[in-house]
């Protein structure tokens, strides 16, 4: 490719120096890219060669006008197009296996080889001066169209003008070799001109380099995203993915679909938050996802267009990228059967089966919390026990059905007259335990006054509809007398027992002077060791309460205020 004539004038020189600055310049840019690196390294190294390998073209030239001997420019200018030629070659080879990812030195070694042997042959075996001219010429052109094939190698890549640019530069400098070849004359700029060239094609090969890159991640990103797809979609369970940023819906699968209720067509218009039916179990499950990036078996409450009544979810979530967003990624499975087994498991231990108030366990361990609660904020409370009057006689009259509604009908009347956080239990039989916090023993007595009065309006009709009326006697006792659950739960009992020998519906209280006589009540009993009888009434189904049970009678006798 080189021309001596660039070595004949200062400018040519000067001019030439500058372009093989802007190819290095351009070069060592292009190089930076992993890929770029190796063929553009040799391509420099070619140049360089060559050259180097004119400018002893020049000295031969000289020489051979001042008629001193050549021989030792010849080779030594021979050998720099050899070397220079396996450069090319080698840039080649690696152009061709970036473009196919199998590199290939064979024709490296074949051209290096056979030029070589030429270079021996004709200047040091056969010396032929004819020869020697045409190797000068032919080892740039097998050069060049080596290096064609390289670059046209990589046309094929999405981005390549670089590419097509060198590949234009090196066809133009092989039909210049050729015309040198027929002696036609070939100006010297055109040299430099293709060095600026070969930098602008390198820089451009550069960007290529990027924008090939780009596009690769673009397409292996797309590749990921239709996996993700592809795995929800065949997911036997509901799958979301919502972006994290406004929490939109982006896809859901099939399944999702179902159980949300989404209309399929306008999947983005649902935020997955409308899905949630406590705001404060999804701040939860966020706030664990901000600390843990995934979460596991998470219980959700979800409400969902298609479906009347709130249902449970177990969730799993993890925050992954999807379509260059931070999405999260939501798997859900259907527990609605579990809770509501939970849920009757826990009705059947805290709850009465027939008129489905708290039973008595549930009274006792939660007074037991709320007392210490009420002593912790200085608060009053109060217990009423509850008894049904001549209940007996209201089964042998109209059977036992009939008993039963009536239970049904007082236990439903104090729930509704008391207020929520009132604690209404049937102890058993015909029994029922009331806890009332805040309220002192005289507010109690109003409450359970009021309490038996409209009890005492109801009317139950029995199997040959004759309307039932009946009576309750309650007991009441409160936190002036004790803090502790079974003695008040005993003392009501006490005050019930007044009740009842005063005649029935009506409310007694069980005021401090009663205790003394309840303790002395207690001593005797010890004494008839009749400590497991009931003073009145037995209590069928329930368990017998004993009036000692628990009592710790120095602590009943200090008082509790
Ligand atoms: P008083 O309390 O006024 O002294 O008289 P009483 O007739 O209510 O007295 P007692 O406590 O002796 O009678 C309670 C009765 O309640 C006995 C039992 O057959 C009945 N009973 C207990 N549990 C149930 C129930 O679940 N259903 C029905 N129908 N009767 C029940
Ligand atoms: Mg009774
Ligand atoms: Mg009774």
């Amino acid at each position: 490719m080189g021309n001596f004539e660039i070595f004949s004038q200062t400018g040519g020189l000067m001019f030439t120096l500058f372009a093989l600055g802007c190819l290095l310049i351009a070069g060592i840019i292009a190089a930076k890219d992993d890929r770029l690196f190796s063929p553009i390294s040799f391509l420099l190294s070619a140049f360089a060669f060559d050259f180097f390998g004119t400018g002893v073209e020049k000295l031969a030239v000289s020489a051979f006008e001042q008629g001193s001997p050549v021989e030792t420019y010849v080779m030594f200018e021979l050998l720099l197009f050899l070397v220079s030629m396996i450069c090319m070659s080698s840039a080649a080879s690696r152009f061709i296996a970036s473009a196919d990812r199998s590199a290939s030195s064979l024709p490296v070694w074949i051209l290096g080889g056979l030029g070589g042997v030429a270079v021996i042959l004709f200047t040091v075996i056969i010396p032929a001066g004819d020869l020697v001219n045409r190797m000068r010429l032919i080892f740039p052109l097998v050069s060049f169209l080596y290096l064609t094939v390289g670059l046209a190698a990589r046309f094929s890549d999405n981005h390549s003008d670089g590419y097509v640019l060198a590949f234009g530069i090196t066809i133009l400098l092989a039909i210049m070799t050729v015309l040198k070849f027929f002696n036609i004359y070939t100006p010297w700029y055109i040299t430099p001109m293709s060095y600026i060239l070969y930098a602008l094609s390198f820089l451009l090969m550069r960007n290529n380099a990027t924008e090939n890159k780009l596009e690769k991640a673009e397409q292996d990103l797309i590749k990921y995203n239709r996996r993700i797809e592809d795995i929800i979609k065949s997911s036997p369970f509901p799958i979301i993915i919502s972006r994290l940023g406004d929490d939109k819906i982006i896809l859901a699968n099939t399944n999702a679909i179902k159980l949300f209720g989404i209309n399929p067509k306008a999947i983005d218009h649902y935020h997955l938050k409308d899905f949630f039916a406590d705001s404060d179990n999804r701040r939860l499950l966020l706030e664990r996802l901000e600390e843990q990036k995934e979460v596991q078996d998470f219980e959700v409450l979800i409400k969902t267009p298609v479906s009347d009544t709130p249902f449970w979810l177990l969730t799993s979530a993890n925050i992954i990228d999807y379509n260059y967003e931070l999405a999260l990624y939501s798997a859900f499975q259907d527990i609605t059967s579990r809770k509501n087994r939970e849920a009757l498991l826990q009705n059947q231990a805290t709850r009465d089966p027939l008129t489905s108030l708290y039973n008595r366990r549930y009274f006792e361990e939660e007074v037991n919390r709320q007392i210490l609660k009420a002593k912790a904020a200085g608060l009053p409370y109060s217990v009423l026990m509850l008894d049904a009057d001549f209940f007996k006689k209201v089964n042998d009259t109209y059977g036992h059905k009939t008993g039963d509604k009536v239970l049904i009908e007082l236990a439903a009347k104090a729930e509704r007259a008391l207020r929520d956080k009132d604690i209404v239990a049937r102890y058993g039989g015909e029994e029922f335990v009331v806890f009332l916090p805040e309220i002192n023993s005289a507010q109690a007595y109003k409450v359970a006054d009021r309490l038996r009065q409209s009890i005492s309006t109801i009317v139950v009709y029995s199997d040959n509809n004759q309307e039932v009326r009946f009576t309750v006697s309650i007991g009441v006792s409160s936190s002036e007398i004790s803090d502790n659950v079974d003695t008040l739960v005993k003392t009501a009992d006490e005050a019930l027992y007044k009740a009842k020998q005063g005649g029935r519906n009506r409310v007694e209280v069980f005021t401090k002077n009663d205790m003394k006589k309840f303790i002395n009540q207690g001593e005797q009993m010890v004494k008839d060791e009749k400590k497991n009888q009931h003073p009145v009434y037995d209590k069928e189904n329930a368990a017998e309460i004993s009036l000692l049970d628990g009592v710790d009678t120095k602590d009943i006798s200090v008082g509790k205020e």
